[in-house]
């Protein structure tokens, strides 16, 4: 008999797996990944600790229209987790069909996670991802209706347990007995549970609703400055930020862009979103000026080139007059001073 576990490297779903082990049921152990989510190193420690096959599944862009959208709400971030489950129980469906498993296990506790985890969730959660009773809890089962698992035999009831709420206490006992060596900290691991990280996601959804997978990937890189409904622009905040704005600008799929650049001074790399119109290169340079050291110089120089686009916009760019860089001297503005980033603004929330 065989199961598929998604597991994200959690206390929570160890226990799960090693119930079900315990049983004597083999267990192929799934990942799911979004752009959100940091915790892949966690789940494939725990798989190699647990003896399982991993297999890590990526979101689609289809996640995104879940993300803008969602029809259960949000969490208290820009979360949304019933919709999300929903949407892993279904990748983990078609998972289980194509590895001849019979049934699926999640490590969620009745009652431990605001949304999600409320019993009418764990059974909106079933009922939406087409699973239905084929969805095993094994840390809460005792609470909730017998699974087919359960009523075929295939797994001992009896066995499972009746863990409900936010305490700790019992799921860590039941580790020592189950000999689970490393306990894990809890950790969602998903940066839309952060209150600011959120702001920045509430932004791009309700600004830029056709935002594509790169648009999210930059939120994490650099302080976002919303000039717009349609323009942004992102400044970086360390060497790192800047090596990633460089980078980013250049992937396959990034949109026409203005990549800002200092020369001979301390200072952040920069990335106007949304225009090429010259016309914000003032306020650019301003944030820029905001971030820099070393202004002291006479005429601190910064480069602008124009970067991304469609392939056609590329080879046009190769040989016309967008080919060249153009140079600026920074200038501080008094605008940009007053411009708060989208993480200090009010919050706007969809
Ligand atoms: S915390 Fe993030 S990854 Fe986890 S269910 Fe919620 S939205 Fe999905």
């Amino acid at each position: 008999m065989k199961c598929v576990a998604l597991i994200s490297g959690g206390l929570d779903s160890i226990l799960a797996i090693r119930l079900m082990q315990e049983q004597g049921i083999e267990v192929e152990a799934l990942n799911f990944r979004t752009v959100f989510t940091c915790c892949q190193d966690q789940s494939a420690q725990a798989s190699h600790e647990l003896g399982v096959r991993l297999t890590v599944v990526g979101q689609e862009d289809d996640y995104l229209d879940l993300l803008k959208n969602p029809k259960f709400g949000y969490g208290k971030g820009a979360n949304p987790c019933v919709d999300c489950r929903i949407y892993m129980f279904q990748k983990a469906k078609q998972f289980m069909e194509q590895v001849g498993a019979k049934f699926i296990i999640s490590g969620e506790v009745v009652g431990q996670r605001p949304m999600s985890q409320k019993r009418n969730d764990l059974s909106t959660i079933s009922h939406h991802s087409d699973l239905d009773d084929l969805l095993l809890r094994p840390l809460s089962a005792k609470l909730l209706p017998p699974t087919l698992p359960e009523r075929e035999g295939w797994v001992d009831r009896e066995k499972l347990g009746d863990f409900q709420g936010r305490s700790r206490k019992g799921l860590i006992e039941l580790a020592n007995r189950l000999g689970v060596k490393e306990i894990p900290t809890p950790s969602t691991g998903c940066s839309l549970t952060e209150p600011l990280f959120s702001k920045k996601v509430y932004d791009l959804n309700i600004h830029q609703p056709d935002s594509k997978r790169w648009d999210y990937d930059t939120l994490s890189v650099g302080r976002h400055f919303r000039l717009n409904d349609k323009v942004k622009v992102i400044v970086g905040k360390d060497a790192q930020d800047n090596e990633k704005i460089r980078y980013m600008k250049e992937m396959p799929e990034a949109p026409s862009t203005l990549f800002f650049e200092p020369i001979g001074f301390m200072g952040p790399n920069a990335l106007l979103l949304g225009s090429q119109d010259t016309e914000h290169v003032p306020v650019v340079l301003g944030l820029m000026a905001r971030y820099s050291r070393g202004l002291e110089e006479e005429n601190p120089v910064v480069e602008m080139s124009y970067s991304g686009g469609t392939p056609k916009e590329r080879q046009e760019r190769s040989t016309g007059e967008n080919a060249q860089t153009i140079s600026y001297t920074l200038e501080e503005s008094s605008a940009a001073n007053e411009l708060q980033t989208i993480t200090e603004a009010p919050s706007v929330r969809a």
